[in-house]
């Protein structure tokens, strides 16, 4: 999947509505259209990569990003203390849908294992 037909980049590019919960320069946060959870957001980087076998086409600083903006977001939500969910969904097996590398923060519910 190119960057011309990801769904994600679409949304980077403002070409889809979503409900946005952050924006900054490397790194977005939006309500999954199909929340699993009371809180169910999807952190991504602006830059496509597919998966995690491209991470390292991220820049250190934006790896680090992620996963600040979904502790960020959990804080904004309010399920800091109560506790969430960071997945990644890599590939077919984890059921992996959109091909553009995307953390899911979850809570507001007890979560199990998977
Ligand atoms: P996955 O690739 O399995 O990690 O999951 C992709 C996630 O993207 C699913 O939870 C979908 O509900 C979500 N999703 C699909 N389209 C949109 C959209 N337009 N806006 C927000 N979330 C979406
Ligand atoms: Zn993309």
């Amino acid at each position: 999947m190119s960057e011309a037909d990801c769904l994600f980049c679409e949304i980077v590019r403002g070409e889809i509505e979503t409900e946005m919960v952050h924006e900054e320069d490397d790194v977005l946060a939006f309500n999954d259209i199909n929340s699993k959870a009371p809180v169910h957001v999807l952190v991504i980087p602006r830059q496509h990569v597919a998966n995690l076998e491209e991470i390292g086409d991220l820049p250190d600083a934006v790896v680090k990003r992620l996963f600040e903006v979904a502790s960020l977001v959990a804080k904004k939500l309010g399920v800091t203390e109560s506790g969430y969910a960071v997945r990644i969904n890599n590939g077919r097996d984890a059921g992996q849908e959109i091909f553009h590398l995307h953390l899911h923060v979850m809570g507001g519910r007890r979560l199990g294992m998977p």
